[in-house]
């Protein structure tokens, strides 16, 4: 059934050579969906080309590095191209972090997570706005983090440009709602990816997670998909958790 489906739909996914990503390219094609990607290792992003290729799914896809304003543009002009002008899915993924305290980090540091994470979203989705508007049925997903919501160690930066997701979720579904686009994000908690190999404390905020175990990729690619679906077609503007119930913070 078509409420059931994302068939024929198109999507950029930015990200998708590793973790989360890979795991949001593999769900909406196997929901139907044609995809376009991007990383910045071209290496990495032609095996994964070749792998899906092989297994008989619709991606592409583009090397680039989302921190530069060009190559955003550029982009964003490739996938034009192929979609015909026309994208139904944006799903802002790629993003890094570098576990420090507040006073040690550099202005360096800064400038990367900040850009990376949330410049490159912000603009993407300004970037992807016509296209989006021009398919009928337009979907952005954010992928955030528990970070964004509530306070955990070593991460003030890369927490910060979560909240910013957040609330941006918010404002930019209020605002292009009426171009039916609808506009989420998800917050997961700790996921099995290679993000994680830097955090070292992770055992111990595990240890006191409600269900004590990392998530993995495609316990957030299926609320990702979900968000996407006709079948969800009145949900907007909402920050939804993958976390376990880390965030209910009860007993
Ligand atoms: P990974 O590091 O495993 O994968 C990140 C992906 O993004 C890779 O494909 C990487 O490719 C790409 N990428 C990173 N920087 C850039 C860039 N500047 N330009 C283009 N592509 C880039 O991360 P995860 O899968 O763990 O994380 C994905 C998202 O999920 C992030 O936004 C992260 O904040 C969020 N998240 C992750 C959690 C976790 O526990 N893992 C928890 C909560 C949120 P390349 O390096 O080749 O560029």
């Amino acid at each position: 059934e078509q409420r059931w489906s994302l068939k024929g739909m198109t999507a950029l996914v930015t990200g998708g050579t590793r973790g989360i990503g890979h795991a949001i390219v593999e769900e909406l094609t196997a929901f139907g969906a044609i995809v376009h990607t991007c990383s910045r290792n071209e290496t990495e992003l032609n095996e994964r080309i070749q792998e899906w290729k092989s297994k008989g799914l619709k991606v592409s896809g583009s090397a680039c590095d989302l921190k530069i304003r060009a190559e955003r543009q550029k982009l964003m002009e490739t996938v034009c191209s192929e979609f015909d002008g026309k994208l139904n899915i944006l799903v802002n993924n790629a993003g890094t972090t570098i576990p420090k305290e507040a006073t040690e980090f550099t202005m360096e540091d800064f400038s990367t997570i900040m850009t990376t994470n949330f410049e490159s979203a912000y603009h993407l989705s300004q970037l992807a706005y016509p296209l989006l508007k021009a398919s009928g049925n337009g979907n952005i997903i954010f992928i955030s983090s528990v970070t964004g919501v509530i306070a955990v160690p070593l991460c003030s930066i890369y927490a910060s440009t979560k909240g910013a997701m957040n609330q941006l979720t918010k404002n930019l579904a209020c605002e292009w709602g009426k171009d039916n686009i609808r506009v989420n994000a998800v917050a997961p908690w700790i996921i099995r990816t290679s993000l994680i190999d830097s955090i070292e404390h992770a055992s111990r905020l595990i240890a006191r997670t409600p269900i004590p175990r990392p998530g993995e990729p495609n316990e957030v690619s299926s609320v990702v998909a979900f968000l996407c679906l006709p079948a969800a077609s009145y949900i907007t503007g909402q920050v939804i958790c993958i976390d376990g119930g880390y965030s209910v913070t009860g007993f």
